[in-house]
């Protein structure tokens, strides 16, 4: 196959190492499997978070660099919790963040075997395999047509084989219908106590199997239980549930189903269902793992089986990461929604104006071990920086405006300076910025007692408008309450940015807008939601919300934002990045603050 886009062997690696990835890699080098094959699996009970996250990047990532598959599935065997409104943004949160992977794709060598590259319109399209055995909305390699969607699987979907199995191990005498009470199955489970109902007959279970499914019973009258052991010391293997009756509409299947698998039973199915090799969770799911294998191993299976491997869970500092509190927050009205940007759920995360190559970056940063602990927001917050000063325009922007009056440049007057777009890239360009006689600039970029090394504006001293004039302040005038209302200055006429005599220095720079010709915007500043980095340690994590989490202000803006873009990133200079907001409309600008240029909160702490 002759592809443009040939990876070479010399290309620095550019995907992590770690201890799940060294077992996929020796397995591709035994060739153990015909194809690696991942899948992540949520449950759409909530809104993905950072957490999930991970996961995707681990799963999706090894199908990537190995050449591999990974199936996105619904993992939806609890209809009382579930919804589609979580299906759906359970697939455009995992889109969102695998999209144009393809793109460094082309910087990474390859672990193990060539992948199978499927090429649309000559651009490598790495969406097809990943989702092998499941129809593509659309596909496509590059360039501004609409990003591939993926489409995901569901658990639900294979409720006729589950239930199939769960009669083959019924008749293996693998399992039996339990009329016990739940009380008394915890009851019973817990002191290693043999179920009255174990015995039954493999005849007699089946039909009370086969009347739960036709709807006779109700609610938690009996349950199908795995025949494994009563009292081994892994609670999970006590003839753990396998079916449970639910009188309740699906999702997905509408109401063909009265009794619904357990977790246990479906997941370790699925995977074998779907092909999947390596099935990868966090760490809690370790002492289920004994029944996954159990489970597969009943039902004589034919090879390959499926393995389960476990990683820590990612917890992150000043948040909460389980669903159930963030749903509190969402119900509560504590947050505007699950995407409210000060959310760590991925749409919160999305519209706050993080890229999905910084959160691919911090999941590749922070790794994959076997140990819980807390990972410091400062790695993740530094990611986002690191990817937002790369990519970001840079615009001028006063958020605390105070008037400035040029008063030795002429009324009427305007002249269009050159301003750059990006340092950080070169194909950015420049762009004009008009200068007139009146500006705004930021409240404290003026100090009428200046502290020591303050190198701004101050009575009498001199500072350089940024890409303008060096300008001198002449006179400070106050309303009657004491309060700034407007500096008058001077201009250096002969110090212009970039002009014939502008080598002269001075030691300050500050941004400012022409007060006629800026635009107004709504900003949001948003802090962390919390104010403690463990809210969740002493029970009560609401009472640890940050009541300045959120600040609203009007902005006066560069002209040049008029025509801000939702997929552009902007760098306000001096103050931090910012992104567009979707309650933004012709004629209203909203912008939200991503984040600070710097880390303010460590040095909070530093000083304690
Ligand atoms: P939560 O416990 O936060 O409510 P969950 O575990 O119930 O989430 P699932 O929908 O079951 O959510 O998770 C789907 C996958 O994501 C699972 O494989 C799970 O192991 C993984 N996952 C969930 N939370 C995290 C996390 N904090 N870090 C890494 N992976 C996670
Ligand atoms: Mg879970």
């Amino acid at each position: 196959m002759s592809n443009p886009n040939a990876i070479t062997p010399d290309v620095v690696p550019a995907a992590p190492s770690d201890f799940i990835r060294d077992i996929v890699a020796a397995h591709v080098a035994e060739n153990k499997y015909p194809r690696i094959h991942t899948r992540f699996p949520p449950e759409p009970n909530g809104y993905l978070h950072i957490g999930h996250a991970k996961s995707i990047c681990l799963n999706f990532g090894i199908a990537r660099e190995f050449g591999g598959i990974c199936n996105l599935r619904m993992d939806d065997t609890n209809p009382t919790k579930e919804d589609i409104e979580y299906v759906e943004s359970i697939q455009a949160d995992v889109n969102w963040l695998i999209s144009a992977w393809a793109d460094d794709q082309l910087g990474l060598k390859l672990k193990g075997k060539t992948p199978e590259i499927v090429t649309v319109n000559g651009q490598p399209d790495f969406y097809l395999p990943a989702v092998v055995g499941q129809p593509a909305k659309s596909t496509t390699g590059s360039g501004s047509a609409p990003a591939p969607a993926m489409e995901p699987f569901y658990a639900s979907d294979y409720f006729d084989q589950l239930y199939a199995y769960a009669v083959e191990l019924i008749k293996r005498g693998k399992a039996y219908v339990c009329d016990l009470t739940p009380e008394e199955t915890d009851e019973y489970r817990r002191h290693g106590k043999a179920s009255p109902f174990r015995d039954r007959s493999p005849a007699e279970n089946l039909d009370w199997f086969i009347r739960m499914k036709n709807g006779e019973f109700s609610d938690g009258s009996r349950v199908v239980r795995a025949k494994i052991t009563v009292d081994s010391p892994n609670i999970w293997l006590r003839d753990p549930l396998i079916y449970r009756i639910k009188h309740a509409d699906h999702h997905h299947t509408g109401a063909t189903w009265r009794i619904y698998p357990m977790y246990d039973f479906a997941h370790c199915l699925s995977d074998y269902i779907e092909g999947i090799t390596h099935s990868i969770c966090t760490l809690e799911f370790e002492v289920h793992r004994p029944l996954y294998d159990w489970i597969l191993e009943a039902l004589g299976l034919p090879r390959p089986l499926p393995h389960q491997y476990e990683f820590a869970r990612l917890s992150l500092g000043y948040t909460v990461m389980s669903k159930r509190k963030l749903m509190q927050l969402v119900d509560e009205k504590l947050v505007t929604g699950w995407d409210d940007p000060r959310m760590p759920t991925i749409s919160g995360i999305r519209r706050r104006g993080v890229t999905p190559e910084a959160l691919r970056k911090f999941a590749y940063h922070i790794g994959i071990t076997k140990y819980n602990g807390i990972t410091d927001v400062s790695v993740l917050e530094h990611a986002i920086r690191d990817d937002l000063n790369q990519r970001s325009l840079r615009r001028l922007a006063v958020l605390q405006p105070v008037k400035v009056i040029i008063t030795n440049y002429p009324a009427g007057q305007v002249e269009e300076l050159d301003a750059t777009n990006n340092p950080e890239d070169p194909h950015a360009g420049k762009r004009k910025v008009p200068f007139a006689r009146e500006l705004f600039i930021e409240r404290d970029d003026f100090a009428e007692v200046p502290p020591p090394k303050f190198f701004r504006l101050k009575p009498g001293g001199e500072v350089r408008l940024k890409y303008a004039y060096i300008i001198k302040c002449e006179e400070v005038i106050k309303d009657s309450s004491g309060h700034v209302v407007e500096l008058h200055c001077t201009a250096d006429l002969e110090s212009k940015t970039g002009g014939a005599t502008s080598a002269r220095k001075v030691k300050g720079t500050i941004h400012w807008v022409s007060a006629a010709h800026s635009v107004d915007a709504e900003v949001r500043l948003y802090d962390r939601l919390f104010t403690v980095a463990e809210p969740d340690a002493d029970g009560d994590f609401k009472q640890h919300l940050n009541p300045n989490s959120l600040e609203v202000i009007t902005a006066k803006c560069e002209p040049a934002l008029k025509d801000a873009l939702p997929e552009a990133r902007y760098q306000f200079e001096r103050l931090a990045y910012f992104s567009l907001d979707p309650d933004s409309r012709p004629g209203r600008l909203v912008f939200n603050r991503t984040i600070t240029l710097k880390d303010t909160w460590s040095k909070e702490v530093k000083k304690g």
